[in-house]
């Protein structure tokens, strides 16, 4: 990953805690892999640790919850 990409994925992480914040996104039961992780409610994969930490009530992963919004505007 390149310092480009960093910083889109840091971009991206703070746009997705300012719209959820403003939304105020419902909270949604948290499900839980064999190993204790948080996962996605649409693709089963581990929830980003650094997404969690920002947004605790988190259900769907970085890419899941963009793919979400984009789906959600049209
Ligand atoms: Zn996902």
């Amino acid at each position: 990953m390149d310092i480009v990409d960093t910083a889109n994925a840091t971009a991206e992480l703070f746009m997705d805690i300012a719209l959820s914040a403003r939304k105020n996104v419902a909270k949604v039961t948290p499900i839980y892999n064999p190993a204790g992780a948080r996962i996605c409610i649409d693709c089963l994969s581990p929830i980003e640790k650094g997404r969690l930490a920002a947004l605790p009530n988190a259900a769907r992963c970085a890419h899941c919850q963009h793919l979400h919004e984009q789906r959600s505007r049209k």
